[in-house]
């Protein structure tokens, strides 16, 4: 175990006292109220969860004001504390991919049951627990006494399942993303997330010849085409590694081709999807190794005839390991659990990228709560990590604003 650094601000009295003033039945009951408030994506809006989360502040004598972009979805913003002093944003997103089929799950999963000291519901990972656990960190610091010394705002957007286009991508075109910092709360074990890998949709479209079914021999089958490619897909990845977010993947997503049982297929399409790592900038690089797969394969068969275009392209995003945000986030968790969390990499996509890259703030992705179980039936987060995220919250809080 690490020595407290002395005077390390995740630990002063106003900390201590903040951490101290979490309330565990309070966590659970923002986390119920926010499970059972659908917000499935696609298919239903954050509406019923802004009204929940805008209820918690109300309570807690916070003024939010609901963000709408142009398809209509609504994020909530909130600012704390006072008008000078640093700053730091807290970004939770309100949507949820959709529960599934009701028969796989073992409890209703709009109703946060609980189960063995864990909470079971569509979100309880990903990540309603950790917007619970954050509302409860700033009850905490209120009914503590304690006043920051900076200005503390809430993010909650809308849209991050989809890629966030109707969610924190609305609040940084409005001006939202100003903070000095940004901790992003996705469910990261309480590792301190300072990398994530990005994505490029790709498109792949293989080109044949129709012909009568029963007389293949005179078309060329598109989709055998796109077989031979799809089989050598892996190797169109580049041999590189980042220290925190890992190699490049690529997976074959979607599939269409051929048009009758009786004719030979002329065309077939793939939708890839390939997952970039910082310092994978230009989509020509990313697309190279994998034409050259399209090239060896149409020198062993000159039939093949495979376009390959990108679709839509999300950048990786890294932050500095130094930052203050960063640092004290570490210190924060080590106050809680007695040791300093590792720098980890999240291998999805998260809206920290809009505080990264597009505003150029540094941002780290902290919250409770696995990636594994996240988009899961049975999805559920433990209560106790959910208080320990609180309580952590509550300090990184107060030690980065001061009081
Ligand atoms: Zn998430």
């Amino acid at each position: 175990m690490k020595e407290p650094e002395p005077g390390d601000p995740a630990r002063s009295p106003a900390a201590e006292a903040a951490a101290g003033a979490v309330d565990l039945d309070e966590v659970v009951t923002f986390a119920r109220a926010l499970i059972a408030a659908p917000s499935e994506n696609p298919g239903g809006t954050e509406d019923e969860a802004v009204e929940v989360a805008g209820g918690i502040l109300a309570d807690l004598g916070v003024v939010a004001e609901t963000v709408r972009g142009e398809a209509g979805r609504p994020s909530l913003v909130a600012r704390l504390g006072a008008d000078a002093g640093p700053s730091l944003a807290w970004n939770g997103h309100l949507d949820t991919v959709p529960a599934g089929s009701r028969d796989t799950w073992s409890s209703p999963p709009f109703e946060g049951r609980l189960v063995d000291g864990a909470l079971v519901g569509r979100g309880a990972c990903d990540m309603k627990g950790s917007i619970a656990a954050t509302l409860a960190a700033l009850a905490a610091i209120r009914r503590a006494g304690v006043e920051p010394g900076g200005s503390l705002w809430l993010h909650l957007a809308a849209d991050e399942e989809l890629a966030g286009l109707h969610g924190t991508k609305v609040l940084f075109e409005n001006g939202f993303l100003d903070q000095d910092a940004a901790v992003v709360g996705e469910p990261t074990e309480l590792q301190l997330g300072l990398a994530q890998r990005g994505g490029a949709w790709l498109t792949a479209t293989a080109f044949g010849r129709a012909a009568h079914g029963s007389t293949p021999d005179l078309g060329v089958n598109a989709i055998t085409s796109m077989a031979r490619f799809l089989l050598r897909l892996q190797g169109g990845l580049p041999d590189r590694r980042h220290p925190l977010a890992g190699s490049p993947t690529i997976n074959a997503a979607i599939i269409a081709g051929g048009s009758a049982p009786n004719v030979v297929p002329d065309r077939c399409r793939v939708d890839i999807d390939r997952r970039v790592i910082p310092g994978e900038t230009d989509p020509d690089e990313v697309l190279a190794p994998l034409r050259a797969v399209i090239d060896d394969l149409t020198a062993e068969h000159p039939e093949v005839r495979i376009d390959l275009e990108v679709r839509e392209w999300t950048d990786a995003a890294e932050a500095p390991p130094d930052s203050r945000v960063a640092v004290l986030a570490r210190r924060a968790v080590a106050a809680e659990t007695g040791s300093e969390p590792v720098d980890a990499g999240f291998t999805g996509i998260t809206d920290a990228r809009y505080y990264i890259n597009r505003a150029r703030i540094p941002a780290v992705i902290l919250g409770p709560g696995s990636l594994r179980v996240a988009h899961t039936a049975d999805e559920w987060v433990a209560v106790e990590d959910l208080v320990t995220a609180a309580r952590a919250t509550a300090r990184l809080f107060v030690g980065f604003l001061g009081s």
